[in-house]
């Protein structure tokens, strides 16, 4: 199928899923696999309604630096100090507005999907914004989405991120 497809499939089945119970479960994958053992500076994304919510790992790993996502044009990573002094930015997502830091300090970056397709590339809502701004990334891209909506037969171009894992719940 193409893009445009996969999103549409996704975004209606998505509402049908737990993902209270989905994001304890990915949490606790990511916490057993010790999946950030040597690796200090961590990009995560603050959840959307309908999203895998990770921000448990703030409380789970206070010794470790995290790093937000803020849009201002185009995708940047911000430090994070407190989800309290967020404020909203566009889509519905909240952003920190602390200084903006060179993407490749940041050793891991959790991203949300849509979907993956089999080419382990991210599908996302159709704007670019994580494509560009991870273009030449040098750290691990970690994919965060329900198993169901992953390795999709989905079209993807070449500039769509190829990600290193995808976590299974
Ligand atoms: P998403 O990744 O959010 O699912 P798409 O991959 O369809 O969305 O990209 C949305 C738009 O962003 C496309 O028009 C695409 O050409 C543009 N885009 C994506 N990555 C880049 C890039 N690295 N450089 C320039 N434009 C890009
Ligand atoms: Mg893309």
């Amino acid at each position: 199928m193409i893009k445009a497809e996969a999103r549409e499939y996704v975004l209606t089945e998505r509402k049908c899923i737990d993902f209270q119970l989905l994001s304890k479960q990915v949490i606790k994958k990511i916490v057993e696999e010790n999946i950030l053992w040597n690796k200090e500076k961590i990009g995560l994304y603050y959840p959307l309604k309908w999203e895998i919510n990770l921000l448990d790992l703030l409380n789970i790993y206070p010794h470790k630096k995290f790093y937000f996502p803020a849009i201002h044009y185009k995708m940047e990573f911000k430090i994070f100090d407190s989800l309290t002094s967020f404020i909203p930015g566009p889509f519905h997502t909240m952003q920190p507005m602390t200084e903006t830091v060179d993407i490749n300090d940041i050793d891991l970056i959790f991203i949300p999907c849509l979907a993956t397709s089999k080419t382990k590339q991210r599908l996302g809502y159709g704007k670019g914004y994580y494509d560009r701004a991870l273009e030449s990334y040098q750290g691990v891209k970690i994919g965060i989405c329900p198993s169901v909506f992953q390795n999709l037969d989905v079209e993807m171009e070449h500039h769509d991120i190829v990600l290193d894992f995808i976590i299974k719940e």
